[in-house]
């Protein structure tokens, strides 16, 4: 039976959801704020079109709850939040910016329980749009030019990979590592481009055929149909698309020895899929993680700090990523359990 509203709702450990129906374009908007005793909720907004809303919910609460491990395991004093726009068919033009205004109202009547930035399906356009409206977004700087956490995302991955290279392959650069990366979008491209100036040998997917074809012809890289890339023989899988892609139909058809990157929510259900990609000999680098370049920039920006101070900081993604790689070798248990347990002392404490 899939899921309805109850039934994510009841099973839930999160604290509150905000359901609202935006009537004129019949968006579902869920503003799911999973803790709020570290600090404020912040969290990015996802817009996106799904079968039934109910799905939408579903992203939204597994979300919050990813953002709440993704700034334990950084440290900072924030709760965990995220926000997902839940459009019945793509939104352009006057209806999206009419849609983003109407959604950053509603932000600002929540009087600063809830701060939010870009996701997927979202833009640095989008957001200035909503702080025509609300105070409570990131990434505005103080000339009120907006920043997009995409490359800081991108450059923390990057960190990321070449942290569990060393652990896992015994590297010490990315010169020939070949990588296949899922979604070439805002944290995708980025990505790419760093590990090609690397010497990454890289594989390239997108459901957008031409972005995936036009920059592996730039970059002298290869391209593959979007749905071959799970079987392209790499060292590193790099999924920066949607979430729950490893699943049991996925893992099976992986040939690499890594999977690191930027997509929240890549395994359908954590422990059950982290179990399987350990008994494959994959080592799974938890994306809460690898990902959390762009919150770590954000949740630290002060507005007038310069861009290469602000890219300096992804650095500390590979030092984390290194040390949950550690822990979990040195007690036997994949780098979930160690991600989550890191996190959970911290929610603790
Ligand atoms: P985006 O919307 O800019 O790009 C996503 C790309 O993936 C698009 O090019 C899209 O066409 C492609 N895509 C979608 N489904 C696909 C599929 N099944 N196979 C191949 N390609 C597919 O999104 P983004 O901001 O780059 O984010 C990518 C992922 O990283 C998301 O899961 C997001 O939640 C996560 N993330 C992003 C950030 C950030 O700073 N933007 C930070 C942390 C995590």
């Amino acid at each position: 039976m899939p899921p309805t509203f109850e039934t994510l709702l009841e099973t839930w450990t999160g604290e509150s959801v905000l359901i609202h129906r935006d009537r004129p374009t019949g968006t579902w908007v869920f503003i799911a704020l999973y803790s709020t005793r570290p600090g404020t909720p912040m969290g990015g907004t996802r817009m996106r079109v799904y079968d039934r809303p109910a799905d939408g919910l579903r992203d939204a609460l597994r979300l919050a709850e990813g953002m709440a491990y993704k700034w334990a395991c950084l440290g900072l004093e924030k709760g965990g939040g995220k926000a997902v726009l839940a459009v019945p068919e793509p939104m352009r033009g006057k209806a999206r910016r009419d849609l983003l205004l109407r959604y950053g109202k509603l932000v600002e009547s929540l009087g600063g329980a809830f701060a939010t930035g870009e996701d997927l399906g979202t833009t640095p356009a989008d957001m200035a749009v909503l702080h025509e409206v609300t105070r409570y977004v990131h990434g505005i700087r103080e000339d009120g030019r907006v920043t997009d956490p995409g490359p800081f995302t991108a450059n923390g991955v990057a960190h990321g990979i070449r942290s569990v290279v060393t652990e896992v392959l015994d590297r010490r650069d990315l010169e020939g590592l070949r990588v296949a990366v899922q979604g070439l979008g805002d944290v995708g491209e980025p990505l790419v481009r760093i590990l090609h100036r690397k010497g990454a040998d890289l594989t390239l997917a997108d459901v957008e055929v031409d972005r995936a074809e036009d920059l592996a012809r730039e970059l002298g890289a290869a391209s593959v149909p979007a749905a071959e890339i799970y079987c392209a023989d790499c060292d590193v899988f790099a999924p920066c698309a949607v979430g729950g892609i490893l699943n049991p139909s996925t893992i099976p058809q992986l040939r690499c020895r890594i999977v690191a990157g930027s997509a929240n929510n890549q395994l359908e259900v954590p422990d059950r899929d982290s179990l399987h990609l350990r008994d494959r000999g994959i080592v799974y680098v938890p994306d809460f993680v690898i990902n959390a370049g762009g919150a770590l920039v954000f949740g630290t920006m002060t507005g007038t700090d310069g861009p290469e101070e602000l890219m300096a900081k992804t650095e500390a993604i590979g030092f984390t990523v290194r040390e949950i790689l550690r822990e979990a070798r040195e007690r036997e248990e994949t780098p979930l359990e160690a991600a989550f347990r890191r996190a959970e002392r911290v929610l603790r404490d």
